[in-house]
């Protein structure tokens, strides 16, 4: 027999709204924080509802946000959803022309824009043809002049509605959300998210193997709202009934620290190169961390040395790996039962890894011949996943549906190993994955090794064209201040010596400024092979270094 209701989000926003009315809601602005609480966040969603209804949309309709994350952009996360509406974040990083093709691609109806980002969206709409936005509405207290009309300031469109409005019942097929993958290769793709992928995401994430926040939380996700629901924080926060803190337009370091100092912030959620600025910026600011329990990473890999760092400030890192076809949490590194009598530096290396997947979940590991390959830590191959909350298919687009899907399994084009125990370890991008003279070497786990040494701020390492070898590895590398480049270089290089064969040493360290980011916050490494191959501003003599003879 089904149950009476389907699996909606609404009922976590009406758990929070009886069960904590007076748990608060935290949000950093230009001027200064806003405070309210679940009880009073419930009924300005209601009037948003009432707001968008009055405005035309109804079920179906897709609403977009270029948004950071406040409070404002958390309101429509639920009443935008349990509307029957379609909540379509934008990440506002991307270059013009995804944008433009985004808005066009979703045939979005309103769009909710912050201030500082008119600008961006007044462009991308510029370059397309685009004719199915009815209203925009500015994230402030007062719409300044601009090209984008009919516009109005979010206070006001708020105003002129009542805070009492009649959920419909909604069936869990029903499109709730949606997110465009920021489309390293080709133009990025869209993935829709139905109620029940968003219930079963959550309710799996709150289980303790999970990312659980219970009603004794303070959460702050640092990962943007516009990033995959920033990893469904938000909804799974709510569900928990939990104080949640939003840190406001591109929060800096120092704003940062004095969140989770004043707020008390128990767990925060974001990607290394947030928790690396942290860092930094308490190499010469003290941040008292005593309330921060855990500290979620993911999106890339968190280097070693960033766990070392946050357990010798008595924070726990539970690293977590995900995609935006999967809403997107899939693994998370828990220490399992059964590892106590390993030794200490045992149980850091397993948690290092990207960890144990999520119950609800199933994967695979598929080898070039199309095989599973065993779990032993040491081969690998592509990881294929399924399950409640991962999609099947690309929002109208059949050519990438068909390669990136197959009987319901999503490839997703990441190379991994699994070990005895179930630990997944994600070892390379398959369009990053280094073949040198036909083997392998992990540009992963040489970048976490170049990243856990001395004076290496933030390193990179790239395949290069080689006539020999058809590639080689050149390492990018952010050293800090104090470091002189030649000893770095040798230093760098008795170490990898010690730790890898031969042949996986780059044959080039380049110092950079920064390595460049995507608007994802990964390592651009297309953009340093792209630079490296057309300028002969790097050092590109022959490798001494020799991989095997095949
Ligand atoms: P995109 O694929 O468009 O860059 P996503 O945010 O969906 O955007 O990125 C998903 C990819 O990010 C994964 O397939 C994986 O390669 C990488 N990734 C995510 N989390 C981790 C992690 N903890 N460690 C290493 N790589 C990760």
């Amino acid at each position: 027999m089904p149950g009476a209701t389907d699996q909606t989000l609404r009922p976590f926003l009406w758990r929070a709204e009886r069960l904590y009315p007076e748990t608060e809601i935290v949000s950093r602005g230009h001027d200064g924080l806003t405070r309210y609480t679940y009880s009073e966040y419930s009924s300005r969603v209601k009037q948003l509802a009432s707001a968008l209804r009055a405005t035309g949309v109804t079920a179906g309709d897709r609403v977009a946000t270029l948004c950071w994350n406040h409070h404002r952009h958390f309101e429509l996360y639920f009443a935008v959803t349990s509307m029957g509406a379609q909540l379509h974040t934008i990440n506002p990083l991307l270059p013009t022309d995804h944008i433009s093709h985004i808005i066009d691609d979703a045939g979005d109806r309103v769009v909710f824009v912050d201030p500082s980002l008119v600008e961006t969206v007044t462009e991308a709409l510029t370059a397309t043809e685009t004719d199915t936005i009815t209203q925009f509405v500015v994230m402030d207290d007062s719409a300044s002049a601009s090209a984008l009309d009919p516009i109005e300031d979010y206070e006001s469109y708020l105003d002129a509605h009542e805070s009492a409005f009649e959920w419909p019942a909604l069936e869990e097929t029903a499109p709730a959300g949606m997110c465009y993958t920021s489309g390293t290769t080709g133009k990025p793709k869209g993935v829709e998210y139905t109620h029940q992928m968003l219930w079963s995401h959550t309710m799996a994430t709150q289980s303790p193997q999970g990312i659980p926040i219970d009603d004794d939380d303070v959460v702050l996700p640092v990962v943007p709202m516009f990033h995959v629901n920033a990893w469904g924080m938000p909804f799974s926060a709510t569900a928990g009934g939990a104080k949640q803190v939003f840190p406001g337009p591109a929060p800096e370091p120092a704003e940062l620290g004095s969140l989770i100092e004043s707020e008390g912030v128990t767990i925060a959620a974001g990607v290394p190169t947030v928790w690396l600025g942290l860092k930094e910026y308490m190499t010469h600011t003290a941040v008292d961390l005593s309330t921060l329990e855990r500290v979620v990473i993911g999106g890339s890999a968190a280097p070693e040395s960033m766990i070392d760092w946050f357990d010798s400030h008595g924070v726990e890192v539970l690293h977590a790996w995900g995609m935006t076809e999967m809403a997107p949490i899939g693994t998370v590194s828990h220490a399992k039962a059964g590892l106590e009598d390993a030794s200490a530096a045992q149980r850091r290396a397993k948690r290092a890894k990207q960890g144990l997947a999520v119950p609800g979940l199933e994967f695979r590991v598929i080898d070039d011949n199309g095989d599973e390959v065993p779990w032993d830590g040491e081969q690998f191959g592509e990881l294929w996943v399924r399950g409640p909350w991962v999609t099947t298919e690309y929002f109208a687009n059949e050519s990438a549906t068909a390669e990136t899907f197959e009987d319901g399994w999503l490839k997703t084009g990441d190379v991994v190993t699994v070990d005895e125990d179930g630990y997944l370890e994600i070892v390379d991008r398959i369009k990053d994955v280094i073949k040198s003279g036909g083997e392998w070497i992990s540009s992963v786990e040489l970048e976490n090794a170049i990243m856990g040494h001395d004076g290496v701020e933030e390193a990179t390492v790239v395949g290069v064209g080689d006539d020999k070898w058809q590639e080689r590895p050149i390492a990018f590398v952010v050293a800090d201040d104090s470091a002189s480049r030649d000893e770095l270089t040798a230093e760098l290089e008795a170490s990898l010596t010690e730790q890898f064969p031969k042949w996986w040493v780059p044959d080039a360290f380049e110092f950079i400024d920064a390595v460049p980011k995507t608007a994802t916050g990964k390592f651009a490494k297309r953009v340093l092979r792209e630079q490296y191959d057309s300028t002969d501003q790097f050092d590109t003599s022959p490798s001494a270094k020799a991989p095997p003879e095949e």
